[in-house]
């Protein structure tokens, strides 16, 4: 047996005014993707590779398209140009496959194409042929289209946020199509569309209501003729007319039921529409701040949440370090301002020295007020590095910032301890993240999700989307008469 695999990943806030381009993406294309296995060992393509080198299928490897950080839609010309590797590598293999399986997102929009993740199946079918099955891992927060739908034959996604399942998801997936090829049956997939839009702050998986609903997806799972069941929540901070929940069943071929099992779940998702709040407690940004300041425990870490770089932010935007440093907050840590000329500047003046830097991004509603122009004098504290990221620590009076030459999706507090700093030793730590990474639990005395300005924020009922299909909740309430088939139409182009 012959299988394709390939990975190409992105979730694109369409929000966040800058474009995601080619030097933003770190490829590997043909033979280099067994050469790097670093670049996705963390990725469900990992756990697509475990099962088919188990079953000694022969690996037939194509694209690794990863982006450093998640950011804002991808470029026509970034997307075409991984297309087009990818199709390139398909087209060059001389001899006949089996299948094809991708660790898709689901959430990638692209400038002037719009789905992504469609646009590429429906490219890789018409290329291979209706013969060929094409399963997909897709990210929880796919929003799953018509299109890649009646492109591939099996959607399967994660069941954790924080994700903690990627190689598991990856995994399960193979072993669908394993199996579907081993025993020669059809794949099937239903999706039926919840028009929901959630933050992944109010849908973590290991809390009520997600928790329930992830148990009625391990039940459907083990009915008769279904090999996978998902909730796919969308992806909030992107305004495509696409943008919603779905449920996705996968059969071993009959349409119906997978049909009717998909519906249900899209019920039960609906009738647990109002239970989603957020997981951890949410203020203002000011008055979380304030509660953090009279906390006797420290450190309170107060999330950012405005300005998430791993939901596609900036993490420039300075509208709460302005806050901090002009209301005189001490013992505070803020993480990250992502600033390569800054960051240069410090190395030039050194250690000790004072410097004064015009940083980041001021925003009011997503609409940029100043750029570069918010002033801030401080003492250059340190310059440091963690891996292949370089950052210097700037002392504004009792507030320690940390700039780094990149975004960074700061999950490992080696990073800051890298830089001397202790997260333990200041009262607060603001950190520009969504739901608090498992690895800073143990520092943390207490999380607060502050809500913030920027390009990921919270409250989405203020958000100023254009392009979502309506009715969707919360923005209005929807009825069980809304919850349709995602069915692939010829008018649907
Ligand atoms: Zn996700």
């Amino acid at each position: 047996m012959r299988v394709i695999v390939g990975l190409v990943i992105h979730e694109s806030n369409s929000f966040n005014p800058d474009f995601t381009s080619l030097d933003q993406f770190r490829l590997l294309v043909g033979a280099e993707v067994f050469n790097r296995p670093d670049y996705y060992q963390n990725s469900s393509l990992a756990g697509i590779i475990k099962v088919f080198s188990r079953y000694g299928v022969e690996i037939i490897p194509t694209v690794v398209a990863l982006p450093t950080s998640q950011g804002g839609i991808v470029t026509k010309e970034a997307y075409l140009r991984i297309k087009g590797l990818l199709l390139e590598q398909i087209g060059g293999i001389d001899r006949s496959y089996d299948g094809i399986c991708l660790a898709l997102h689901g959430s990638m929009t692209v400038e002037g194409i719009g789905d992504g993740e469609g646009d590429l199946l429906r490219a890789i079918r018409t290329m291979v042929g209706d013969q060929i099955t094409i399963a997909c891992a897709l990210d929880m927060h796919a929003m799953v289209t018509a299109k890649m739908l009646a492109s591939a034959n099996a959607l399967v996604s994660y069941r954790t946020a924080p994700h903690v399942d990627k190689i598991e998801t990856g995994a399960r997936t193979a072993e669908i199509l394993y199996d579907s090829l081993i025993n020669k049956y059809q794949l099937y997939t239903a999706g039926v569309e919840i028009p929901f839009l959630v933050s992944g702050e109010k849908s973590e998986s290991a809390k009520s209501p997600m928790r329930e609903l992830f148990g009625e997806i391990s039940k459907t799972d083990q009915k008769p003729g279904i090999l996978a069941s998902s909730y796919c929540l969308g992806f909030p901070w992107v305004d495509v007319e696409f943008n919603k929940c779905s449920a996705l069943v996968v059969s071993s071929g009959d349409r119906t039921l997978a049909e009717l099992e998909a519906k249900k779940l899209a019920v039960k998702f609906f009738e647990k529409r109002a239970e989603f709040n957020f997981t951890t407690s949410a203020y203002p940004f000011e008055e979380a701040i304030q509660i953090a300041q009279a906390e006797k425990e420290y450190p309170v870490f107060v999330i950012d949440s405005g300005d998430n770089p791993g939901a596609g932010g900036s993490q420039n935007i300075v509208n709460t370090l302005e806050y901090l440093y002009h209301a005189g907050i001490k013992d505070t840590l803020y993480c990250v301002i992502a600033d390569q000329t800054a960051y240069q500047k410090c190395v030039e003046k050194g250690v000790n020295s004072e410097i004064t830097l015009n940083l980041g991004r001021r925003i009011a509603g997503n609409t940029i007020i100043q750029e570069k122009l918010v002033q801030f004098t401080g003492q250059i504290k340190s310059l440091g590095s963690y891996r292949d990221l370089s950052a210097a620590v700037l002392d504004l009076n009792g507030l320690d910032l940390i700039i780094s030459t990149r975004k960074i999706v700061l999950t490992e507090p080696e990073f800051i301890l890298a830089l001397g700093l202790d997260p333990r030793d200041y009262q607060i730590v603001v950190l520009k993240s969504g739901y608090l990474d498992p690895n800073f639990k143990p520092y943390a005395r207490r999380v607060m999700l502050g809500i913030s300005p920027g390009y990921t924020y919270q409250l989405l009922e203020r958000l100023p989307y254009k392009n979502v299909r309506r009715p969707v909740y919360p923005l209005e309430e929807i009825s069980v008469n809304d919850l349709k088939l995602i069915r692939w139409e010829e008018n649907n182009e």
